[in-house]
């Protein structure tokens, strides 16, 4: 490389460490689970992962993988389209339209390829998207693809906010397709999508509206079938687009879930398909068997959200204030970026890692530890994570 670029890498770099928003990368040597030993420090319970259900270390879904790794080999050496196609990836799309509720899916090598699959290719120009102001980048930049690529329009809504979606709604009525987008469950908040209220808005300003499920699969509802669960309008939402790299499995991928046509077109048209490779079949083996055991054990929904209730209560009888909500993420608003990094600092020396945020991924002035709960946490985890928070919190002078 040229030094003259390093430098100015290098420069930036240094100046993210002034800020305090250098990222130094946690290496794990064991399996995704409650507790994890990391690189140097022996076991940790970890509250900061996407593994809600706890299905990455769950045997069927391990042995799937191998079985697939036996069966198919270790590439598909082919976009989809050509010869990368693999027996696997019907049989999962298929379970997967089943799980959510919709007629049929297709499988990207990750979410945020599906949703920057579906904007580009489902829009023109005389098409608008009306989207969520806390949407996860995916989705942002999905609608940014879409702009420069097909010359669709965009419009942000506040978050939440159903009277300005109404407006928006209203002075787009002249587009010929309009695409209410949203995130299912906000992953900075915890906070969960509208959607019964946004169906209705959508329906009656003739709109279709868009689900990024990836936080609420296996997370939301009764048996984890998601956000349309949750709001009891499950094979209502036009199109879910989702991850297979949180509570299914956690390995990678993910997917789109819509009618079949949209589906089909998407395999003739959405550029991710047509010129990146397809889902690898270990992975899609993994992603099939956790599908497959979430609807033998919907007790892990069941226990997920106990656990989330639990700790989130014991949390506000500690004298924390977590964010209000019914999900397992819970947020525990500190104010300084720097104060964030000293809690999530103090947490992981007394054995328990829970990232801190701070701005620019949130507000200034709102910056957060996240706790994530998983249905592998046992009550003794979580007891043993809430006596760090308390220490933690009294040093702080925060309880
Ligand atoms: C995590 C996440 C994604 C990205 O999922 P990948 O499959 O890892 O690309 C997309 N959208 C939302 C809302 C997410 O939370």
């Amino acid at each position: 490389m040229k030094a003259s670029v390093n430098q100015r890498l290098q420069g930036e770099l240094d100046q993210f460490r002034r800020d305090g928003v250098y990222k130094v990368l946690n290496y794990l040597d064991s399996p995704q689970d409650a507790r994890v030993r990391m690189e140097g420090r022996g076991e940790i319970i970890i509250l900061s992962s996407n593994n809600y259900l706890g299905l990455s270390a769950v045997p069927e879904v391990i042995e799937a993988g191998k079985q697939a790794l036996d069966r198919y080999g270790a590439g598909t050496a082919s976009v989809r389209f050509i010869c990368g196609t693999f027996t696997i990836h019907r049989e999962l799309e298929a379970a997967l339209a089943g799980f959510v509720g919709t007629e049929a899916s297709l499988s990207y090598v990750s979410c945020w390829n599906a949703n920057e699959g579906l904007s580009a290719t489902l829009l023109g120009p005389d098409d608008i998207v009306i989207s969520d102001e806390l949407n996860h980048a995916s989705i942002i930049d999905s609608i940014r693809l879409a702009k420069s690529i097909s010359k669709c329009r965009s419009v942000v809504y506040k978050h939440s906010d159903m009277s300005d979606l109404q407006e928006k709604l209203q002075s787009a009525r002249d587009a010929r397709t309009r695409v209410v987008f949203t995130d299912g469950i906000f992953s900075m908040e915890g906070d969960v999508a509208k959607l019964a209220d946004i169906l209705e808005l959508a329906r009656k300003h003739d709109a279709i509206v868009t689900v990024d499920d990836s936080h609420a699969t296996g997370v939301l509802g009764a048996t984890g079938r998601g956000t349309a669960e949750h709001a009891g309008v499950t094979g209502e939402v036009d199109i879910i687009t989702s991850t297979l790299g949180k509570a299914l499995g956690g390995a990678a991928g993910g997917f789109t879930a819509s009618s079949e046509a949209l589906c089909d077109y998407l395999t003739q048209r959405s550029r991710p398909q047509l010129f990146s490779n397809a889902l690898p079949c270990t992975v899609a083996g993994s992603a099939l068997a956790a599908v497959r055991y979430l609807e033998q054990h919907p007790e892990r929904v069941t226990q997920l959200h106990e656990s989330a209730r639990y700790f989130r209560g014991r949390l506000t009888e500690l004298g924390f204030k977590p964010l209000e909500g019914d999900t397992p993420i819970v947020p525990v608003i500190l104010g300084e970026t720097a104060k964030a990094i000293q809690m999530s600092n103090m947490l992981l020396d007394e054995g328990v890692f829970v990232t801190g945020f701070g701005y620019p991924v949130v507000p200034k002035g709102q910056a957060r530890v996240r706790c994530q709960i998983s249905a592998a946490h046992t009550r003794d985890d979580l007891d043993e994570a809430l006596a760090a928070f308390q220490k933690a919190g009294k040093k702080l002078g925060l309880i």
